[in-house]
């Protein structure tokens, strides 16, 4: 019985690997789990994935932290012996094998190494790179992107291309069209992701 509750649901873990962050993954297979029809049979598994969302979308964001492991831990350890139906039990073991990456503790410590976690990275441009050629500027649709503009108006001189993070959605449109490969996803200095974090109100 046991065994078979273990047998990951290969429809759902093949949606959730085309993410590359195994905290993206988790999310991805949990979302669709919650997107199907549910038997309602037990508690553990209605009730415990949607915790486990929330703690998974808590960790993806910067605002995780040990708590948050040790409940999804405890989440899917209850939810792989609790659940009546084998979906549930599927959703349990595939929690369980992600989160022996270390990826999860990284997430916690300020890190997405895959650099797939928006609040753990963000948009260069490399300016030793960049040619001016203003094709990522045309692009972004959020008018993320400063350059061309006339450092003074006496001057003949124009400022260099730069990403506002602020104004930046992290979908890469940019990065897409720029002909040279100056635009970098680059991890964001963990200092950043707590100070972001901390500006929630979470901690
Ligand atoms: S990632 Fe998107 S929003 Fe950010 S600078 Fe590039 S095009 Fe603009
Ligand atoms: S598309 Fe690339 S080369 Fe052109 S301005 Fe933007 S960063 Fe520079």
């Amino acid at each position: 019985m046991e065994s078979k509750k273990r047998t990951i649901d290969a429809r759902l873990r093949a949606v959730a690997e085309e993410k590359r962050c195994p905290v993206q993954r988790c999310i991805a297979y949990v979302d669709r789990f919650l997107s199907e029809v549910m038997c309602g049979r037990c508690f553990p598994c209605a009730l415990g994935t949607v915790e486990a969302k929330a703690r998974l979308a808590r960790i993806a964001d910067g605002r995780g932290d040990h708590e948050d492991l040790a409940a999804l831990r405890y989440i899917a350890e209850n939810m792989l012996v609790g659940s009546l139906c084998k979906k549930g039990g599927n959703t349990a073991a595939y929690l369980l094998e992600c989160m022996t990456y270390d990826a999860f503790a990284a997430h916690t410590e300020g890190k997405c190494s895959d650099r797939v976690c928006e609040a753990f990275i963000e948009y260069r441009i490399v300016a030793d790179k960049c040619t001016m050629c203003g094709e990522c500027k045309a692009v972004c649709a959020y008018n993320a992107i400063l350059g061309m503009e006339k450092t003074a108006s006496h001057d003949t001189g124009f400022s260099p291309f730069e990403i506002r993070e602020k104004r930046c959605l992290k979908k890469g449109d940019c990065l897409e069209v720029c002909p040279v490969g100056a635009i970098v996803v680059a991890e964001k200095p963990v200092s950043k992701v707590a100070a972001e974090a901390y500006k929630c109100g979470v901690y």
